[in-house]
C-alpha cells in the first residue's frame, strides 16, 4: 500500500513539473523570439577618431589610448569602433582640445595642464605643483566634486572630460648641470608645462612648453637646457639619459597628474546609453591601468638607468624645494582668481586636500616611512 502511495505522489509530481514546464514553454518561446528579433536588427556601427597629445603608442602614456580604444571594441562587439591617432597624425599634439571642441574628431586623450593658455584653471583637474598625489586626485574626481567641476568647466566647449590615466609621483627631470641651490636654476631653460613651468619661472627658469615628440631633440640640440618628462618608465623609452647626465627627484611640480579622455558633446548625445556607460567604464579602467603599469614598471628602468646607463640621480635640495613650494601657492591662488567658476575649483581641490592630508598623514604617510 505505501509503495502504491509513493507511487502516486511522484505521479502527481511528475504531473505538475510537465504542467509548469508547459506553461513556461510559450512565454520562453516569446522571450526568445522578441530576443532574436532584437538581434536580427542592424546595429548601428559608430566609427570615431581619437587624436592624442602623445606619440603613437608612447610606452604607458600612447598605449593608454590604445587600450582605451580596444577595450571598447570590445565591449560593445565592434559597435563603437575607434581608430587612435598619434601626435601630430590628424591635429598637432596641442590642437587636441579644440580639434575634439569643433567635432574634427569625437574624442581626445591627453592632459588639462597642456590647455592652461586657453582656461588657466584648467590645470587642476591634471596636477597641481605640491598638490594631491594620484590617489587623491581620483578620490576628489569620483567622491569629492571634482568631476562635476570639471564637466561644468568644459561645458561651454562642448566637451565631457573623464579620467583616463595617471603615472603617480613624477621625477623633477633631467639637467646637465647640478642643481645645489636656487641660483642654479636661474636662466635654465626648461620644458616643463602646467602650473609647475609658470613656479618655475618665478623661481629664476625660463619655462617652455613642448610636445612629447619634440623634448629629445630640443635637449640634444641645446633649444632647452634641462627637461622633465614623466618618470624612469616613460623616460628611458626616450632615451633622455643620451643627452642628460642627472636625474632629479622628486616631481614637485607632477604628484600624480591625472590625464584625460575628452569627448565632444554632439557625438556624446548620438551615442545610445549602453555605449555611454562602456566609455565612462573603460576610462575608468584605462585610468587605473596606467597607474598600475607605471607602478610596476618605473623601479626596473630606474635601475637601468643607472645600473646600465651611468645616470647620476639626485634629490632636490631643501631649500630649492621651499622656494618652489613657496612660489606654488601664490601661482595656484592667481589661476583661481579668473572667475567665479575657477574659484570654486580651486576652493574644492584645495578643501579636499586639507580633508585628505590630515588623514593620510597619519595613515598613508606613517606607514610608507615605518615599514
Ligand atoms: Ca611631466
Amino acid at each position: 500500500m505505501q509503495g502504491t502511495f509513493i507511487g502516486s505522489v511522484k505521479l502527481v509530481f511528475a504531473a505538475l513539473i510537465i504542467a509548469v514546464l508547459g506553461a513556461c514553454g510559450p512565454n520562453q518561446e516569446d522571450a526568445s523570439e522578441s530576443g532574436s528579433s532584437v538581434m536580427a536588427e542592424p546595429e548601428k556601427v559608430y566609427r570615431w577618431k581619437l587624436i592624442t597629445t602623445w606619440p603613437k603608442n608612447l610606452p604607458g602614456l600612447g598605449t593608454g589610448p590604445e587600450r582605451l580604444a580596444e577595450k571598447l571594441r570590445l565591449m560593445s562587439r565592434g559597435r563603437l569602433d575607434i581608430k587612435v591617432y598619434g601626435a601630430g597624425e590628424l591635429v598637432g599634439p596641442f590642437e587636441v582640445f579644440d580639434a575634439v571642441s569643433q567635432g574634427t574628431a569625437e574624442m581626445g586623450h591627453g592632459a588639462a595642464y597642456y590647455w592652461r593658455g586657453k582656461i588657466p584653471i584648467a590645470a587642476m583637474f591634471s596636477t597641481v605643483p605640491f598638490g594631491m598625489n594620484a590617489q587623491e586626485m581620483n578620490g576628489w574626481l569620483a567622491y569629492g566634486g571634482g568631476m562635476e567641476l570639471w564637466r561644468e568647466l568644459y561645458e561651454p566647449f562642448g566637451l565631457i572630460p573623464f579620467a583616463a590615466g595617471n603615472t603617480g609621483v613624477q621625477m623633477a627631470g633631467w639637467f646637465n648641470k647640478e642643481i645645489n641651490s636656487l641660483s642654479d636654476l636661474e636662466g635654465v631653460k626648461m620644458r616643463i608645462p602646467g602650473l609647475g613651468g609658470e613656479v618655475l619661472k618665478r623661481a629664476g627658469g625660463i619655462p617652455v612648453a613642448l610636445p612629447g615628440s619634440e623634448v629629445f631633440t630640443s635637449l640634444q640640440t641645446g633649444v632647452i637646457d634641462a627637461t622633465e618628462w614623466v618618470g624612469p618608465y616613460n623616460d628611458l623609452a626616450f632615451a633622455l639619459h643620451t643627452v642628460a647626465k642627472y636625474y632629479y627627484y622628486p616631481g614637485w611640480h607632477e604628484p600624480g597628474p591625472t590625464l584625460e579622455a575628452i569627448v565632444n558633446k554632439s557625438a556624446w548625445e548620438s551615442l545610445p546609453e549602453d555605449l555611454q556607460v562602456m566609455i565612462e567604464v573603460a576610462s575608468r579602467s584605462v585610468n587605473d591601468d596606467m597607474l598600475s603599469e607605471f607602478t610596476a614598471r618605473n623601479n626596473a628602468a630606474l635601475r637601468t638607468l643607472v645600473d646600465e646607463h651611468g645616470v647620476e640621480l639626485r634629490r632636490l635640495p631643501d631649500d630649492v624645494i621651499a622656494a618652489l613650494k613657496s612660489a606654488s601657492q601664490d601661482v595656484v591662488a592667481e589661476a583661481a582668481s579668473t572667475d567665479e567658476l575657477s574659484q570654486r575649483i580651486y576652493d574644492s581641490y584645495m578643501a579636499f586636500l586639507a580633508d585628505v592630508r590630515a588623514y593620510h598623514e597619519i595613515s598613508e604617510q606613517v606607514y610608507v616611512n615605518i615599514r
